[in-house]
């Protein structure tokens, strides 16, 4: 087993990885807040834990990826209007705030999936895990690190000696939430349990030993990360947007709890942003992964896009980056397709050459370091480059394609890959030009053409190829 090197957040460096009881690795993964459509932004950071995840596995580490979907609308998760947007969204919809969530959480899935994102072994639903949550409040109430007030339990975080170590100390810590709340003694204390405001027509409520109402945000990850990884587990990660706030509350709760460290690697990933800003929802300036798709982009662009990167930097999205890592992404899928054809035609040489054996050490180097999947990239192209034979080319490039996840085995000589929604259009037309609606058909046509595919229509039938 090759070493492998890790940012942890905590240290501020990186640090040779060494889990508590290996091969098993256990790595908690903040999940998404399901009361809108998830963004390419927070993509990226899927797509980084995937890729950590597959790092981990081909150095023959067992991961059990535990990941929550926040389902619980919070009324502090708008920082400056204290607005609850998931009870909120469910009442401009006139649906129920399960509904709503359940709706968002598949719509998360479907862009992970398409991505090629591996689902984690448990996914954990904050509504699913109140009792745990209740529980883990007595637990820290007992200790003596609570204090009540009109508005609900509140976390003392005087209480607690190194407060906000993960931020740096006191000047990295950002109080959570901006708006006032009476009877709350310091800026960074936090709500572990909200009471239902008075006549409010909240639909997720529970009954507690402190009073009808919700768990607060950051308490669902301790609870349920203790419960299936233990009081102290291996990786936890997230955006770095948590660092200051959620991870810190969550280090800060488990610590009070159990008086143990919870978490032995923290790892964050560095934002997508658009025109130099963050990629945010409140900004208004987020694309889905359906986006994507719509403007004749293959998902998969996009993992390639991010994997061009490394996880600690800012990644700037520009639909011009996009196309060139579609380009790179099919030049890649050409080559490995052509190797594969060539590789039926030839003998097999079970004798693997020196240099063969050298791509394969540097590529799992290059990630080994702690994810460096861009400079994991530039081995594949070189790799491919080179002299060596094309039936290792082939299996090296498949062998590296279980960390990278581009779909590569599936590449076949010149087939173009075909987006879904625009197979669908096609389907269409072809339909409409069967009933020989022709007029409607050349609407459809257009909708492709914008879809960046152009089509042409033979006596043998209609070909279709990337613009
Ligand atoms: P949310 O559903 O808003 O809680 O976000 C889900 C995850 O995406 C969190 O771990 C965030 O840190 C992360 N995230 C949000 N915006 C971005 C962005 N622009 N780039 C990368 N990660 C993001
Ligand atoms: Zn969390």
């Amino acid at each position: 087993m090759a070493d492998i090197y890790l940012y942890n957040s905590l240290s501020r460096q990186k640090e040779l990885f060494a889990p508590l009881k290996a091969p098993d690795v256990g790595m908690y993964a903040c999940g998404p807040t399901v009361y809108d459509y998830q963004h390419i932004g927070n993509m990226r950071r899927y797509v980084g834990d995937d890729t950590l995840k597959r790092v981990l596995a081909l150095n023959g580490f067992k991961v059990k990826h535990v990941m929550n979907v926040t389902d619980v609308g919070h009324l502090t998760s708008d920082a400056d209007t204290g607005e609850d947007k998931l009870e909120k969204s469910a009442a401009e919809k006139g649906k129920s705030a399960a509904e709503i969530a359940r709706f968002f959480e598949e719509q998360f899935f479907s862009s992970t999936d398409a991505l090629n994102v591996i689902r984690p072994d448990i996914l954990c639903r904050a509504t699913e895990h109140v009792s745990e949550q209740i529980e883990l409040i007595k637990k820290i109430e007992e200790n003596g690190f609570t204090y009540l007030t009109d508005d609900g339990v509140y976390f003392d975080t005087t209480k607690l000696k190194d407060y906000g170590r993960l931020a740096g100390g006191k000047e990295g810590i950002k109080p959570g939430v901006r708006v006032d709340i009476a009877g709350k003694k310091n800026p960074t204390d936090f709500a572990l349990w909200k009471f239902s405001p008075k006549d409010s027509k909240r639909q997720m409520e529970w009954d507690s030993p402190w009073g009808t109402g919700f768990p607060g945000w950051h308490i669902e990850c301790s609870a349920m990360s203790m419960k299936y990884l233990g009081e102290t587990f291996d990786i936890h990660t997230g955006g770095v947007d948590h660092v200051a706030v959620h991870h810190t509350n969550e280090i800060a709760q488990s610590e009070a709890a159990t008086g143990k460290a919870p978490v032995k690697y923290w790892v964050h990933y560095e934002f997508l942003q658009v025109d130099g800003a963050k990629m945010a929802k409140s900004l208004g300036n987020t694309y889905t992964v359906t986006d994507v798709e719509k403007k004749g982009f293959d998902p998969l662009a996009l993992r390639y896009l991010f994997l061009s990167a490394h996880y600690r930097d800012s990644l700037n999205f520009t639909w011009e980056s996009l196309q060139a890592a579609q380009n790179a992404l099919e030049k890649l899928r050409s080559a490995v397709a052509a190797l594969k054809d060539e590789k039926t035609r030839t003998a097999l040489s079970s004798e693997k050459d020196a240099k063969t054996q050298t791509f394969r050490e540097e590529f799992v180097k290059s990630v080994n370091d702690d994810i460096n999947t861009a400079s994991a990239l530039a081995v594949v192209w070189q790799m491919l480059k080179s002299n060596i034979p094309s039936e290792d080319k082939y299996d090296l490039a498949i062998a590296f394609d279980e960390v990278l996840g581009l779909g590569l085995a599936k590449a076949t000589v010149g087939k173009v890959e075909i987006p879904g929604k625009v197979q669908e259009l096609l389907d269409k037309r072809n339909q409409l030009r069967e009933q020989g609606k022709f007029e409607e058909a050349d609407g459809v046509r257009k909708e492709i053409e914008e879809a960046g595919f152009v089509l042409e229509d033979s006596s043998q039938g209609t070909k279709i190829k990337p613009r």
